[in-house]
Order: C-alpha cells, then sequence, then structure tokens
C-alpha cells in the first residue's frame, strides 16, 4: 500500500482535512498543530476529531502528520523562550490524544550562537521533559537542512538527543529529502548508503515517516527550499527510487512541496504511477 498525502490547511477543521486528503487520492495528511508562526490554537473540537478518525479507519488512512510551530526553538538562548516552546509541545501532545494516529514532528532548534554541543543539552532538556509526560503521541524530530545554526544536520546530532534521552520508545526521526539532501547526504546516487548510514547511526527502526520533497538549490548547500516533485536538484528518477525502496516503502510519504492542494493532487497522481506495486 502506497501512504502517500500532502500539507493541509486546518483552517476548517480536522475532518474537512481527511476530505480534503481523500479529494486528492490521500491517505495521510500533515497539518500545522496552530498557526505555523506560533500562537494560540484553535479550540479543541473533539467531535471533529472522532468525525476526522472515523473517516480515517473508513478509508484505511496511513498514520498521519501534526507539525508544531517552526518558530518554537527549543535550543533557544532565552529561558522564556524554551519554557514557551515546552508549553506549546506539551498542550500540541494533549490535543493530539485525540487523534491516536498522528505522530508529532518537530524542528530540533536553532543553537543560536550557543554551539550545537549546548543545543543538543538544552533540546534534550525540553524533549525529555515532554516524554516524561504521560502522552502516547510518538515525538518525530525532523532531519534539517542545517542552515543557519540549526540542530539536526546530522544523523549523529539527532542520535545524541535520541541517546541523551534513554532511548525512549515513543522518540523517532521523520526524514526530509530535501533537507537531507541540502544536508550534504547523496540520496540521488548513493541511497542504499544514506539509508546504511541511517540504520548504523539512529536505527530504522525510529523512522517514522517521510518529507517528500524536490529541492530548489543543489547538493549540501545548506539551504531549505522545497522545490516541486521532479522539478528540482532531486529529480523525478531519485524520488522514484525513494518512494520504492525496500526500507521506505511501507512509510507515509508527505509532500511539502510548493503547491496548494490541487497541484499536490497533481503530483500525488504521478507518483502513484511511479510506485510499484
Ligand atoms: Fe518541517
Ligand atoms: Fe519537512
Ligand atoms: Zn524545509
Amino acid at each position: 500500500m502506497f501512504n502517500i498525502g500532502c500539507h493541509l490547511s486546518s483552517a476548517k477543521g480536522m475532518l474537512a482535512m481527511g476530505e480534503d486528503a481523500l479529494s486528492v487520492g490521500a491517505n495521510t495528511f500533515q497539518f500545522f498543530t496552530r498557526n505555523p508562526r506560533g500562537g494560540k490554537a484553535k479550540e479543541l473540537d473533539i467531535a471533529d476529531c472522532n468525525a476526522l478518525n472515523d473517516l480515517m479507519a473508513k478509508h484505511q488512512f496511513a498514520k498521519i502528520i501534526a507539525h508544531a510551530p517552526y518558530t518554537l526553538n527549543m535550543a533557544a538562548k532565552d529561558e522564556g523562550l524554551r519554557k514557551f516552546a515546552a508549553d506549546t509541545i506539551a498542550d500540541d501532545m494533549k490535543r493530539l490524544s485525540y487523534t491516536p494516529s498522528a505522530l508529532y514532528n518537530i524542528h530540533p532548534g536553532s543553537h543560536v550562537g550557543q554551539g550545537p554541543e549546548k543545543g543538543i543539552e538544552l533540546i534534550t532538556a525540553v524533549v525529555s521533559q515532554i516524554l516524561d509526560m504521560d502522552f502516547q503521541t510518538p515525538l518525530l524530530l525532523e532531519t534539517m537542512s542545517g542552515k543557519g545554526s540549526e540542530i539536526g544536520r546530522s544523523f549523529e546530532e539527532i542520535q545524541t538527543i535520541i541517546n541523551n534521552c534513554g532511548n525512549h520508545p515513543r522518540l523517532g526521526v521523520c526524514l526530509d529529502t530535501c533537507h537531507v539532501w541540502s544536508a550534504g547526504y547523496d540520496i540521488v546516487n548513493k541511497l542504499d548508503d544514506v539509508l546504511d548510514e541511517f540504520d548504523a547511526v539512529i536505527g530504522l527502526d525510529r523512522l517514522h515517516a517521510i518529507h517528500l520533497n524536490d529541492s530548489m538549490t543543489p547538493f549540501a548547500s545548506n539551504k531549505d527550499r522545497h522545490e516541486n516533485i521532479g522539478k528540482g536538484s532531486i529529480g523525478l528518477d531519485a524520488i522514484t527510487r525513494i518512494i520504492n525502496h525496500p526500507k521506505l516503502r511501507h512509510l507515509p510519504f508527505c509532500l511539502e512541496t510548493p503547491n496548494d492542494t490541487p497541484g499536490h493532487g497533481v503530483e500525488i497522481a504521478l507518483l502513484k504511477t511511479k510506485y510499484l506495486a
């Protein structure tokens, strides 16, 4: 079963996202838990969550991805900003208990000049605080492109956080194809080697989801510019190998390409022709 979907707007609510996903041939999707720049979440509507859960069960959806606001910085220098991140994540986790098939994805953070070691220490403190709470939703750290002072540009940095959190079973990884390519992992020419490296450093059992994006910028550029599938420096052939790779093909693939929902539908239809039954 090919698990493919795209990022959707949550403006119309949870059930509406499930319906939007179905309308573009998707069986998974991603959404921001609140305004991507942070701030207050919409009031929780449990009936709406249940309606989505029923729709997803009926249509055999794969896991869906709830994306944390990208302005949260668990590695911020300011303690108040780190507390804001922790409080927001905890509130998101509480809300996600009403959509049990959701995964929670977050950018590890940026060390803003404090150095990667300090950044990893600060991230570990927030992540372990969340994992100590009673939430069931898996928490995924996203692989990053390494722009600015981003943590998570290497598998080793992510593994250090996981290790420092006692290899908690609810801690996982979401691999973003644009980001790892930009970070210098050659998924175009050496996909097997990159996956072997991921397995050796982190363990493929921690990999829960793929953000499927092409890249506007060249290999190892440390830029974070998503491109539509087949239109960037990764290309359709490499993306076809990624969705069919025996170590990846069971995972949920989610597009974050610069397209509107109908445009994502066109990409999903194209990708379905490339997925080997
Ligand atoms: Fe992201
Ligand atoms: Fe991503
Ligand atoms: Zn990105």
